[in-house]
């Protein structure tokens, strides 16, 4: 692996045969998470491909120039042509082996597999989850020197990352930007001394043996398992919904809201996320309408009076969606009204489905702890499973609030048991 500047960029890449390019930056999580990374596969795939690496705040030109917009990105060339798609932000390994496999024949590509040593690595602790819930885990196990690795198929900040404003973590002044406070939470874990592997493929889960494998390649063993894998947002399963996922219907305000400007747009649900996802639409649309199935809304007093202070949102009380359908540009969401079973059609720009979320245990192996009857685990105060060392944290418990601070007490109250124990 070789680091190069703009002025190389004729010799090393135009001239240089099969290469992979990777514009970096400073201060930039997603880089650091990839540079391991890239430097494995250097060393796998480096008899065939040049791996190559270029500073993108020393190099804008060059960068701007090969449209590179954000860091890392990664870029593939054969014989002096850029080719396949770019990569960029969580990039994880199976993505980079994807490309380059496109680039060398079968007998190469069968030869560099047969030279993929396994890795088995051991820890005290392993921490699913890089959400508030984790990273406190690792903040505390961090600084009680205990060795830990924090698991994450995303990038660390689980919900936080993505949540517009948090105005109710305490120490701040100010509402914070979501990805701020994860960034700084998990720069606080990372500084603890804690191992991070994080944009990777979980292939297998024994939570009876404490075995984790990654990337089909590296399984690490630990004396402890903590659990903080969150929840995933449920969907309605109504015809259409799968179809027009990501392409009409949109479960992240955070994420979509920005693309309707001055737009018409549906919310699905009735519960606090909603309502405060609903709100946050409306600083980009200017007509919301809710669709809820009860005849009141769920969410907290305060949540609702905002709601009925803003012009911009209506709110359709016991119906249900039915069916979705796209003509043109236009999301068309068939609703039932519950009181007369009549099916209307209403018209929008985009959907926003927030009607709550199931737990993430289904990648957690085969034998699971107890759970309750809606799929949370089940602890005990310490936040102890019922599978010996096996501890759950977060919005994946069995609790009444799952809330940023309820998670980092999760977090905490499991890190100091296991230092204790440990
Ligand atoms: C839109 C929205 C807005 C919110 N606003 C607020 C707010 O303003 N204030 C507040 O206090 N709370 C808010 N919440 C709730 C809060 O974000 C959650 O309670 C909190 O993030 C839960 O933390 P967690 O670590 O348990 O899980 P998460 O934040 O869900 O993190 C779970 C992590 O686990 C990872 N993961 C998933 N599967 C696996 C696996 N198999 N192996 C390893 N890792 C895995 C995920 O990638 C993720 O990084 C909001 C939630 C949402 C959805």
């Amino acid at each position: 692996m070789k680091e190069i500047n703009a002025v190389d960029f004729e010799k090393e890449v135009l001239n240089g045969g099969k290469v992979v390019l990777d514009f970096y930056s400073t201060e930039c999580p997603p880089c650091e998470a990839l540079a391991p990374k890239f430097e494995a596969m250097a060393e796998l795939y480096g008899e065939k491909i040049k791996f190559l690496k270029i500073f993108r705040q020393g190099n804008r030109e060059l960068a701007t120039e090969l449209r590179v917009s954000s860091s890392p990105t990664l870029l593939f060339f054969d014989n002096g042509k850029q080719i396949l798609d770019t990569i960029s932000g969580g990039i994880k390994k199976s993505e980079i082996q994807e490309r380059l496999d496109k680039m060398l024949t079968i007998q190469e590509i069968v030869a560099i597999k047969a030279n993929q040593k396994k890795i088995v690595s051991e820890y005290d602790v392993v921490i699913l989850g890089g959400g508030p819930a984790g990273l406190t885990a690792g903040i505390y196990l961090g600084q009680a020197k205990i060795k830990t690795v924090l698991i994450d198929p995303a990038l660390p900040g689980g919900y936080m990352g993505i949540t517009h404003q948090v105005s109710n973590y305490p120490g701040f002044e100010q509402p914070q930007q979501g990805f701020m406070l994860a960034h700084y939470m998990s720069e606080q874990a990372k500084h603890t001394g804690i191992d991070f592997k994080v944009a990777v493929d979980i292939t297998s889960v024994d939570l009876v043996k404490k075995e984790i494998v990654i990337d089909k390649l590296e399984t690490i063993k630990a004396k402890k398992i903590i659990i903080g894998t969150g929840t995933t947002p449920n969907t309605m399963n109504a015809p259409g919904e799968s179809d027009y996922k990501g392409r009409g219907i949109s479960y992240c305000a955070t994420c979509d809201a920005k693309y309707f400007v001055d737009k018409e747009v549906t919310v699905i649900g009735g519960g606090n996320s909603a309502v405060e996802e609903a709100q946050f639409i409306t600083k980009f649309a200017n007509k919301v309408t809710m669709i809820h199935q009860f005849d009141k809304l769920t969410a907290n007093q305060t949540a609702i009076e905002q709601l009925q202070a803003n012009k911009k949102i209506s709110v359709m009380y016991e119906h249900e969606p039915r069916k979705f359908e796209k003509r043109g540009d236009k999301m068309i969401t068939f609703v039932e009204d519950l009181k007369t079973k009549e099916l209307k059609e209403l018209e929008s720009d985009g959907v926003f489905v927030f009607i709550g979320f199931k737990s993430n245990v289904s990648v957690l192996g085969e034998t699971l702890p107890e759970m309750d009857k809606w799929g949370y685990i089940v602890t005990d105060e310490d936040r102890k499973t019922n599978l010996p060392d096996v501890f759950a944290i977060g919005d994946i418990v069995s609790k009444k609030y799952r809330q940023i601070t309820t998670a980092v007490a999760d977090g905490t109250v499991a890190a100091i048991t296991i230092s204790k124990e440990l």
